[in-house]
């Protein structure tokens, strides 16, 4: 390929979907991926193995055509299913309208119809087995070694880790710092019990216990895909495969059940860390950051890809528009928009752990999707803006905090019980 016009670094979720849509404009693109060919060789362990695709994942695939693919290879859940100690059940939909559900996608596959669709262009051409190594000082070129390869515009899409991120801040471009949450996750994989899901396969289940939490994602295999989130602490308590299913048996009855092969599972996967990533500048020169590489955040909203997937229609947008200056046009609108998801993340961390089975949460919940269906036009549940619109999450936040003042002031009057 002669000089690219865009240069995207890393074929992860962001960097596919983004080759897809520049190569359906006919934007000449080079993508630079460390890893091997997924497709070819198998996923990279130590990721998640499914995610939950909502509204704002699904636009930016319809616009590169091809939502209705992954929303077919995806499982829907509908509402959270709360598991408590004696092993009763709470069913809370997501959405005001029941009838909408975020989608359980497998990793593996949606980056394969991601890296497929862009492939289909002409115009986008894969270097697997690339490593960036860093920029060049102006932020106009990619190093990789001593090679050295220009671009109009270069999309550091390469995850929490980044090295793109990385050099701009060797160049002094910008400032980052990973807040760690203390808590960590190890997966857990559920088979299906006399050939068919173990569970409900239409919701996302939780086993909410005050301080940590396990749940559950439907696989179209049959299988469900468990995630403990423990204290570190709490990891590193369990010294050996006895004590970890001594600490499931007392807490998670319920959910151990499932797993008949706990002691393999629990010494063989590993635990992955879990942060927050703040970075205060995204761009320089031809440069500019993308996804988890500029705010990789805590899983607890199921938006770290939706957010990313955003980032790479709005890029693509500006982008045809021939605006000028994109890198900074960019950050200046997204940047807002991602430390509020981030902070709603966290919410809900404390949300999912603690107050799922709490029933003043629950009754605020129930009066929340009441209101929504009452005065629609006023009143739309936090839950749904975030996941089920594509409102600005800034925007998103600023009417929540309005809402959950006002549903706590309703509570206190006796409403809503
Ligand atoms: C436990 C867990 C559960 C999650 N659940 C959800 C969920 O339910 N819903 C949701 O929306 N999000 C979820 N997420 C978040 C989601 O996984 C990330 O936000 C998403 O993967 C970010 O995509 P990305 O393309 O920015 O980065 P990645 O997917 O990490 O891709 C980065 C790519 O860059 C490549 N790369 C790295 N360095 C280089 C280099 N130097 N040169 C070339 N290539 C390089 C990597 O190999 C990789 O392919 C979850 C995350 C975790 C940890």
């Amino acid at each position: 390929m002669t000089k690219p016009q865009v240069i995207v670094v890393g074929a992860g979720l962001a960097g596919s979907l983004l080759a897809a849509l520049l190569g359906q404009r006919s934007v000449k693109t080079l993508v630079l991926e460390s890893r091997r060919d997924p497709r070819k060789h198998g996923s990279q362990g130590g990721r998640s193995i499914n995610l939950a695709l909502s509204t704002r994942g699904r636009t930016a695939l319809a616009r590169a055509g091809l939502e209705a693919t992954v929303v077919s290879d995806g499982m829907p859940m509908a509402a959270r299913l709360m598991h408590d100690r004696q092993g009763n059940l709470t069913r809370q939909p997501y959405a005001k309208d029941e009838q909408q559900a975020i989608l359980s996608v497998g990793r593996s596959r949606l980056n394969a119809t991601l890296l497929e669709a862009a492939e289909h262009t002409s115009s986008v051409e894969f270097r697997f087995q690339q490593k960036v190594t860093g920029l060049r000082d102006d932020g106009k070129a990619v190093q990789l070694g001593k090679e050295c390869l220009e671009a109009d515009l270069i999309v550091g899409a390469d995850g929490a880790g980044s090295v793109v991120r990385q050099s701009l801040e060797a160049l002094k471009c910008c400032q980052s710092v990973t807040e760690p949450l203390g808590h960590a996750y190890k997966e857990l994989e559920l088979p299906p019990r006399q050939g068919r899901h173990a569970l409900d396969p239409a919701a996302l289940h939780i086993w909410p216990r005050g301080g940590e939490m396990a749940i559950a994602l439907p696989n179209p295999d049959g299988t469900f895909t468990g995630t403990l989130f423990f204290a570190n602490e709490t990891f590193d308590r369990l010294k050996n495969e006895a004590e970890a299913r001594d600490h499931l048996q007392t807490h998670y009855h319920s959910m151990l059940q499932h797993v008949p092969d706990f002691d393999k599972q629990w010494s063989n996967n590993p635990v992955g860390f879990l942060g927050t990533l703040r970075v205060d500048q995204w761009h320089h020169g031809n440069t500019v950051l993308i996804g988890d590489a500029a705010h990789a955040i805590v899983p607890f909203y199921g938006q770290g890809m939706n957010a990313a997937f955003e980032d790479v229609r709005r890029l693509d947008e500006l982008h045809a528009a021939g605006v000028n200056n994109l890198p900074e046009v960019l950050f200046q609108e997204r940047k807002p928009n991602a430390d509020a998801i981030a902070e709603m993340a966290l919410m809900n961390f404390v949300e999912m752990r603690d107050h799922v089975g709490d029933p003043m949460f629950l009754n605020r919940k129930a009066l929340e999707r009441k209101l929504g269906r009452w005065i629609p036009k006023m009143f739309t549940p936090l839950y749904d803006r975030v996941s089920f619109s594509n409102q600005p999450y800034a925007d998103a936040l600023r009417h929540g905090k309005r809402q959950d003042q006002l549903l706590r002031r309703l509570q206190s009057l006796g409403l809503g019980r």
